[in-house]
């Protein structure tokens, strides 16, 4: 499968979940057995000779991108979670919705200095999740390798802001 086919897969959804916005469903994706597993194919032959110790995945849809990248890199997988999921001690870092704002969290003990982490969510919009889960992992002294999405929202400065911070984005579909 080709990336033109995979990003074929993924359908717009008007006025969802308000008037006005066009919502991209990855559902019909996860539905078809060979674009998932092209999907995942094309992540881990970018991210295979990386040395990636650790997937960070945001809740709710990186988590089964972030699953099945690490299974497939044989690394850890670190759960970005929404608030009051997470046993133990964790930290949190609020971020800004368009209207509102949220919270992810993550263990104190999820990742070492010597990691080297890959955060993974399924779409890039205005990069406020991403850059919330980097500020996260940076407060643990680990090493961001990249962040990585399926789908990235061209013409939101998503991908300009997280790139002026220093974190590199990879994209497999616009
Ligand atoms: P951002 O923080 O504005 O970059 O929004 C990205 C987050 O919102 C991701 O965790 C996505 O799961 C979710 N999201 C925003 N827009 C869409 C969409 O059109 N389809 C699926 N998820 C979306």
């Amino acid at each position: 499968m080709t990336l033109e086919q995979l990003k074929n897969t993924i359908a717009a959804i008007e006025d969802y979940p308000k008037p006005g916005i066009t919502f991209r469903d990855i559902t019909p994706l996860l539905q078809n057995a060979e674009a998932f597993s092209a999907c995942i194919d094309f992540f881990v032959e970018r991210y295979i000779q990386q040395g990636i110790t650790q997937v960070a995945a945001v809740e709710a849809r990186g988590f089964i991108f972030g699953a099945a990248i690490a299974k497939a890199l044989g690394c850890g997988l670190t759960l970005l979670r929404k608030p009051g999921k997470l046993p133990g001690n964790v930290i949190t870092q609020r971020y800004q919705l368009e209207y509102g704002e949220d919270q992810l969290q993550m263990r104190s003990d999820s990742l070492k200095a010597s990691d080297n982490v890959l955060i993974v969510d399924d779409l890039l919009a205005t990069g406020g999740t991403v850059e919330a889960a980097a500020k996260l992992i940076k407060q643990t002294q680990a090493r961001i390798h990249e962040a990585a999405f399926l789908v990235t929202l061209d013409g939101l400065p998503g991908e300009q802001k997280l790139q002026q911070q220093g974190l590199a984005c990879y994209t497999l579909c616009r």
